[in-house]
């Protein structure tokens, strides 16, 4: 009977690894299942990484045939590496985290994952290989170790436990009347937007993918949330290769190369100092910033006398 099971749950994980990413990427891009159209060619091997290294060669998409949204893009992540993509709105930035989960293959041009063409390997293999951190994660009506568990088939205790401090959430659950065993979600332990971030951000570690990509945009969170938040996420990030999705510039000041992306096209490519000496558009979008900022810790300081 065990080897009737055994199968089964190995189709029950493949199946939840797909439903996770699925999820995970309605979460931060709002796309329906409905819309996954791309087919595994026939054969296709699984993607086999030891390198998670990312490049975009020559990449050009659109989501209908008269309309090209990405002309031609290239850029190159080594592994272990941190990009982030910032630009104005409609300029691409999802439709690249998109590509790279492989909900679409490109018009022309290769996504390549340490040398492998994503559209030559089977789509199940790529998203088990990245993790994503949505700004605005889905939880389950079940516990806070279920929740985190999920992340990977297999997950014992010592590694939701290690994934929650991780993630600097295990405080907060050890605190919990039932711990891990708490319920939460709509008919449990109503959770804040921080504390729903970091159990998605347990539920990433415990799959522990080589590469992620996170949206930061977490303008739903306090600031000082926001900050502690964005700290883990940078320790998380750390020997693995990252690709972010940047609204606010402070937050990816530190990325090893920052990629504006204007229309579609690489507008500029390179360090935060780079970027800021050569008085572009990066320069221009952190000097408005900056302003902005300053304009609303003002008006904080007025409301708070
Ligand atoms: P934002 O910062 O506002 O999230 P973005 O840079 O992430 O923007 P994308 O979401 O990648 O931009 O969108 C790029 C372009 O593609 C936009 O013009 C958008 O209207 C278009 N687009 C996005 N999704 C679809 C879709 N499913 N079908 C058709 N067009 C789409």
């Amino acid at each position: 009977l065990t080897q009737l099971f055994r199968p089964l749950d190995m189709l029950g994980w493949v199946y939840r690894t797909i439903r996770q990413g699925l999820i995970d990427m309605a979460a931060m891009f709002g796309l329906m299942d409905s819309e996954v159209e791309v087919q595994d060619k026939p054969g296709a091997p699984a993607l086999a990484i030891r390198q998670p290294n990312i490049t975009f060669d020559n990449v050009v998409f659109g989501y209908e045939p008269d309309r090209t949204i990405l002309h031609g893009l290239s850029f190159h992540v080594p592994a272990g590496g941190h990009i982030a993509l910032v630009g104005p709105s409609g300029a691409g930035k999802s439709t690249i985290a998109r590509l790279m989960f492989r909900f679409y293959d490109p018009w022309s041009g290769r996504i390549l994952i340490d040398g492998q063409d994503i559209s030559e390997v089977t789509q199940d293999s790529v998203r088990a290989a990245i993790g994503i951190v949505p700004q605005d994660s889905v939880l389950f009506n079940d516990t806070v170790g279920y929740n985190i568990a999920y992340g990977r088939e297999g997950a014992d205790e010592a590694d939701i436990v290690s994934a929650a401090r991780g993630a600097s959430i295990l405080p907060f659950i050890e605190k919990l009347p039932k711990g891990f065993d708490t319920e939460v979600g709509e008919r449990g332990l109503k959770l804040s937007g921080g504390e729903k971030q970091r159990v998605a951000i347990a539920r990433t570690l415990v799959k522990n993918p080589p590469i992620l990509v996170l949206d930061e945009a977490t303008s739903a969170l306090d600031s000082r949330t926001e900050q502690d938040i964005l700290m883990t996420l940078h320790q998380v990030s750390e020997n693995r290769t990252s690709l972010s999705i940047a609204h606010r510039l402070s937050t990816i000041a530190d990325a090893d190369q920052i990629l504006v992306l204007n229309e579609g096209r690489v507008a500029e490519l390179g360090s935060h100092a780079a970027l800021l000496e050569r008085d572009g558009l990066y320069a221009e979008m952190w000097l408005r910033q900056q302003t902005e900022t300053r304009t609303e810790t003002g008006a904080e300081a007025v409301l708070a006398q």
